[in-house]
């Protein structure tokens, strides 16, 4: 099973780094992890959000949010638009089942014409 990190929004921030007080490193970044195999991917319900700085190179975590940030935070959070979380089969997936109906189609044919003799 692999899993790929999509990067569903991101933001910068004018507020003040909590940690070094600049207003031009904050960025918000929205991520949603997605599994696969060969035959089928599917994303994960949850959207892992977080807030780094990039002048002080700090992951800002939300117990030192400041207000501002919150709101900035609750605003961007509407802007994101999560994958849906449904099921996709991949060509793969789709063959694995035409080849599985072909086979079972095969067997009940075989079975059909053999009772006929
Ligand atoms: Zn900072």
């Amino acid at each position: 099973m692999m899993t790929t990190e999509h990067i569903l929004h991101t933001a910068r921030l004018n507020n003040n780094c909590p940690e070094c007080y600049d207003t031009e490193g904050l960025e918000f970044t929205f991520t949603q992890i997605e599994k696969q195999n060969k035959f089928y991917k599917q994303a994960k319900k949850e959207v892992a959000e977080k807030l780094y700085c990039h002048t002080c190179k700090n992951i800002i975590y939300p117990v030192n949010w400041t207000e501002d940030i919150d709101r900035v935070y609750q605003y961007h959070k509407k802007q994101v638009h999560p994958k849906s979380t449904l099921l996709k089969l991949k060509s793969f997936g789709y063959i694995f089942i035409l080849l599985g109906i072909v086979v079972i189609a095969a067997i009940l044919f075989l079975l059909w014409n053999s009772s006929l003799i």
